[in-house]
Formats: C-alpha cells, structure tokens, sequence
C-alpha cells in the first residue's frame, strides 16, 4: 500500500511512521508541520491536494491535531481549522482521488455523564472547544461519500510528545507530594497500540477494500479497561520505581474542583471497544500491560 502520514511528528503519527518500518511491502511517505502547516489558509491546502494528486496514495492517515485542549478555549479559530476544516477538505479530496482516510477523533466529544462505557451510537455533547472542533471533524467527513475510518481514542501516552506519563514521571522526582484528579475515568492508550491497530485495519482493507467503499465507519479504540488520573498516576509511580529512585511519597487523590481548568472535561469517559473487534477482528490490550511496555522502552532509550 502506498501511505501518507499527517502528523508524522506528534505521538500517533511519529509511532506510525516506527510501526510501519516492520512492513516493507508499505510506501510510507510522512508529511510533517515543516513542509504544510496546514493552519494557514487553503493555499497549503492546495499543496496537500497536489501531494495526494502527486503520490497517488492507497490511503491517506491523517494524524494532525489542535490538542491543547486548554488553550483551545482561546484559540477556537485554529482549533476549528485543524480538526474540522483539515478533516473535511481532506475527506474531499480522497473522496476525489479514491483514497481511504483513516481519522481521529476524541473521548471528549462525551459530556462523561453516562455511567457506563460510551458506545460509537451514544449522543454526543462536548464540553469544551476542543471536544466541539473533533465532533465537528467526525461530522464533517460524515457528510462526504470518502471511504474513510474515524477512530475515537482517549488519555494518548507514549515514549515520545508531551503526556502525562512523562509529566507525572518528571513531577514524582521534583516533589515528595502531589495531587491528582481521582474524579474523571477514562482508558489509557498507548500511541504504538493505536498504531498497531491501525495497522491491522489497513490490512483488513487489503484483503477486502468493497467493505471501506463510500462508509465512514466510526469506531472506539482505546486500551482495555479504565482508571481515573490518579490511578493511572499511581500505576505510573509503581512501574518508573522499578527503573529509577523517585522522591514522591505522598500521591493524594483530589477532585475535578480542586484542579480548575480552562476546559471541561468528562467525568466518565471510558469507551467500550467492541465495535473495534467485531469490525476488524481488532482488540487492544489492557492498559496496564501497554503502560509497563512503554516505562520499558521509555528507560531504555
Ligand atoms: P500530537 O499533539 O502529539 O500531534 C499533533 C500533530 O499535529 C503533530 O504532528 C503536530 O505537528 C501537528 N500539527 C499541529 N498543528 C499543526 C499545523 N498548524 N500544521 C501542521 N501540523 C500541525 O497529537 P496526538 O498524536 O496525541 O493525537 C493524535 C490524534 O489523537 C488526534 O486526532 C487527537 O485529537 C487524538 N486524540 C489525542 C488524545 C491525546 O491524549 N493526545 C486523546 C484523544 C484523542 P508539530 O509536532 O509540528 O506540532
């Protein structure tokens, strides 16, 4: 297959592109904010038209997002060019060049009050800008005729880009005590198991590309089971002391209101991932095990 990557630089992206090295029968070409920062008006755009008219792709992964969920509060305008207008042009355009687009999106297009595991058919209702800008990039390739795959993942961690693993690794070396939120559940993921994943769905469209034709197939994938922040932080804590001494002692469970923040976030949004495997025969593993996999690789490297 003949593949390009947008975002070759963020965490799913970059992992994509590491990933995909174990596959030569794929042409990976990346695309990086160095040769299209895609923010900036429909010239660029032209110019990633001209790259897919150019390259011919078999499938087009579109990893770029506005993620400062906070900052998005400010910056609507170029949340909103990066997660709804990017989408939609791109479905355009692999619509008119006959490429899949794999796309996505976010647990936040919840509003977390459902009690149990949210399902690709629930009602969304975001609560912050950033929610709204994804929902409306889910939306915006709905309303095309593109093949195209939209994954709704939740809580990105990995070796590389900023996330919460490195914070909360970084922190429980400078401080002996922290706070954390114990009041907001979500899955963990892991950037390489999204990328395995997706990988898994490319070859589903290998051997059968009919069942892609013209749908835009909505699905959650995120790591099996769940946890609030301050499990995972203490899942974290536990798993980095087998590597280095920290100087945390104390991790307190604190409460969405003793940590204002600029963006809403969902009290629950844990994502149930059955549609991943009856659709591709596609199951992530449990949170835990990626989290012990990737404090490995983190320590190693
Ligand atoms: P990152 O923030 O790590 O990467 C975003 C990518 O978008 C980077 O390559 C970045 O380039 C690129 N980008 C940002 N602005 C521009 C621009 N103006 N022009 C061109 N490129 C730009 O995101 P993740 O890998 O974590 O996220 C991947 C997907 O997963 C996104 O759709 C996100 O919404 C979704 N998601 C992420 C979650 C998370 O916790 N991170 C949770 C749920 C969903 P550069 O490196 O130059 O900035």
């Amino acid at each position: 297959m003949n593949i390009i990557i947008l975002g070759s630089t963020g965490q799913v992206g970059g992992m994509l592109i590491d990933e995909l090295k174990s596959y030569p029968e794929h042409t990976v070409k990346s695309v990086g904010r160095a040769s299209a920062d895609l923010i900036w008006g429909d010239g660029l755009l032209d110019t990633l038209e001209q790259l897919v008219i150019t390259e011919q792709p078999d499938i087009v992964i579109n990893a770029i997002a506005y993620t400062a969920v906070d900052k998005a509060e400010s910056e609507q305008e170029q949340a909103f060019a990066l997660n709804s207008d990017l989408p939609a042009r791109l479905a355009d355009i692999c619509q008119r060049n006959s490429a899949l687009l794999i796309h996505y999106s976010t647990d936040f297009v919840f509003d977390g009050l459902k009690a149990e595991p949210w399902q690709e058919w629930d009602d969304t209702n975001p609560l912050s800008a950033y929610g709204k800008s994804k929902l409306a990039g889910e939306k915006a390739i709905q309303m095309t005729q593109a093949s195209a795959v939209i994954l709704r993942t939740s809580w990105v961690y990995g070796e590389t880009g900023n996330n919460f693993v490195k914070t909360m690794i970084r922190l429980g070396k400078e401080r002996d005590t922290l706070g954390v939120v114990a009041d907001q559940a979500g899955c963990p993921t892991y950037s390489r198991d999204i990328a395995k994943a997706t990988i898994a769905i490319i070859d589903c469209y290998i051997k059968d590309s009919t069942q892609f034709n013209n749908i835009q197939n909505l699905c959650h994938l995120s790591g099996n089971g769940s946890t609030t922040w301050h499990g995972f932080a203490e899942a974290i804590f536990a798993g980095a002391a087998k590597h280095e001494a920290l100087a945390i002692k104390n991790l307190n469970a604190i409460t969405t209101e003793d940590y204002p923040t600029p963006a809403i976030r969902p009290a629950n949004s844990v994502l149930n991932c059955d549609k991943l495997k009856t659709d591709f025969g596609v199951s992530m593993p449990d949170w835990q095990t990626s989290l012990t996999e990737c404090l490995e690789r983190l320590y190693q490297s």
